[in-house]
């Protein structure tokens, strides 16, 4: 008998079935077992399989018996396939997964002392279009699915062979543009995979309304705004789609996602030399934030072939941060890794340059 489908992952509206189990709590594996006519604790064990094991295929479950074995092969899991891996000197790898439809997303695994962070994509490209971000100038093409986004952390798990201690919703993709699967998968890392909730982080440039929506889940996650701009006009520059989304827009809606979820927020920065990076803008950034629970997160600029932008000296980012601390601003500078392999914030194209 072949087996059923997980009822839970029928779309209500297509009533087409939605094959991977990856995402699948223990619950959902549970019934889903059941109604294989096997006993509820192989959902247990399937559980433990998929997330703790990594298992690629069902039927390399050696538990289950070898003719249950035979008719799950074929069900998919929902893995991706490692297409190319680059390891910068600083230890960073950056992976290109193949999904199953083909398609090709970046997925970067950041070691650093005891923790192993991964920095997920959640669509392939990117709609939103930052004028220095490398995603944005490969345009669009879909969503990324629940499984799709934890294969990527199980992926770097695998691979590295040491359990994931954080993950940053900072890859490919503007993650409130993909809100159902990003808290599926929110979910699932937290509960399936045991990841802390406040160990993942969402990286956002801002959608209406999107914000104060998944403040509304009450979730200990960390949320970082991508600002870049201490005003309107510059930022409408740098991130076009902020033109309908004035700043002050995103602001009050940033402050009402701290007083739901009393999480204070973080806004990145990135650090363009000449263009936002003056003693002025500094000034004009701790004025937007001034009494708001928030910390500042500076990146100086990533280099990508299609712009001349150009990182900051040191110099000026030191002045940049003095100017916030002088204000009383909670401030501190990422040098992005694995800048030597294309892994760093904004690089990623999914090209194996
Ligand atoms: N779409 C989300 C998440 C992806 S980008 C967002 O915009 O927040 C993750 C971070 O890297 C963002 O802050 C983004 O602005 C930054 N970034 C993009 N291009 C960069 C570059 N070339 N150099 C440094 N940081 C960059």
């Amino acid at each position: 008998m072949p087996a059923t489908p997980l009822v839970s992952l029928v779309d209500s509206k297509t009533s087409e079935i939605i094959p991977p189990l990856l995402g699948a709590s223990v619950t959902e594996l549970t019934a889903w077992v059941q109604q294989q006519g096997q006993p509820a604790y192989r959902g247990k064990q399937l559980h433990e399989w998929i997330y703790q094991k990594g298992v690629r295929s069902l039927g390399d479950i050696s538990v289950f018996s070898k003719q249950w074995r035979q008719e799950l092969a074929e069900i998919p899991i929902g893995r991706s396939s490692i297409h190319h891996r680059a390891v910068a000197p600083d230890g960073t790898i950056k992976y290109l997964l193949q999904l199953a439809d083909g398609q090709i997303i970046e997925t970067v695994g950041i070691p650093t002392d005891k923790r192993l962070t991964v920095c997920v994509s959640t669509q392939v490209g990117c709609p939103m279009a930052c004028d220095f971000c490398a995603t944005g100038k490969g345009g669009y093409k879909r969503n990324l699915g629940r499984h799709e986004i934890v294969d990527q952390v199980l992926t770097v798990q695998e691979d590295f062979q040491q359990r994931v201690s954080h993950v940053v919703f900072m890859g490919m993709g503007e993650p409130l543009l993909n809100t159902e699967n990003v808290l599926a998968a929110l979910k699932c890392l937290n509960q399936d995979v045991g990841i802390g909730q406040r160990s993942l982080t969402v990286s956002t440039v801002g959608i209406r309304d999107r914000i104060r929506q998944l403040a509304e889940h009450h979730l200990q996650i960390t949320l970082a705004v991508s600002l870049h701009a201490p005003n309107q006009t510059l930022r409408e520059q740098l991130i076009p789609s902020a033109r309908p989304y004035p700043l002050e827009d995103l602001l009050a809606e940033c402050r009402e996602y701290v007083e739901i979820t009393g999480r204070r927020v973080t806004f990145e920065y990135i650090l363009l030399a000449g263009v936002n990076d003056l003693p002025e803008h500094a000034l004009e950034l701790a004025k937007c934030l001034r009494g708001f629970q928030s910390h500042v997160n500076l990146i100086p600029y990533n280099p990508i072939a299609e712009v001349d932008y150009k990182r900051p000296t040191s110099d000026r980012i030191q002045a940049f941060v003095k100017v916030l601390k002088q204000q009383q601003i909670a401030v501190s500078v990422r040098y992005s890794r694995g800048l030597e392999a294309d892994a760093a914030c904004g690089q990623l194209r999914a090209s194996k340059n």
